[in-house]
């Protein structure tokens, strides 16, 4: 799924002991977003880990309203792939503490930039995706709940929500 230009090369890697990479692209699996990522790989045995930030902004649907808005994207990133097999009874990935895992890298020779920063947007999204804190949930059908009409709450139905 992923471009070539965002394979990071192990044997690159490991030459310098670390490598530097910097990511400003959209994902395409990810609705209207702009990803920028700045990522230092280090060299660190039968491991590599990668260390870094993202920043940018993506596209979300409210869970309330279902309206469309633009989530602001801020963190920080920090992967370790383990070059051999290591963990095959463990499954792909091995929990070290509560947000630390390891990733297999099956004995593949480039560690996919890529896909890498679409897991770690995936993961860094709320739980619960608001447009705003003015979001007016009562007002449409959420979830499997029809809330029934109630003709006090119709002042708000002029009210515009600033959705930027
Ligand atoms: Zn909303």
């Amino acid at each position: 799924m992923s471009d070539n230009k965002y394979l990071v090369a192990i044997e690159d890697i490991e030459l310098d002991g670390s490598y530097d990479f910097e990511f400003e692209d959209k994902i395409k699996e990810l609705e209207d977003c702009e990803i920028r990522a700045e990522l230092e790989f280090k060299n660190m045995g039968e491991f590599i880990s990668a260390q870094g930030h993202v920043d940018g902004k993506i596209t979300l649907e409210c869970d309330r309203c279902l309206n469309k808005f633009c989530h602001t994207l801020n963190f920080d990133i920090d992967e370790t792939f383990a070059k051999k097999s290591l963990y095959e009874d463990y499954g792909q990935e091995l929990e070290l503490s509560n947000s630390q895992f390891i990733t297999d890298l099956e004995g593949a020779e480039e560690i996919d930039v890529y896909d890498l920063l679409y897991q770690s947007v995936i993961l860094a999204l709320p739980n619960k995706k608001v447009c705003g804190i003015n979001c007016n949930e009562g007002y449409f059908v959420s979830e499997d709940k029809y809330k029934p009409h109630d003709s006090r709450m119709d002042v708000f139905k002029n009210i515009q929500i600033d959705k930027n």
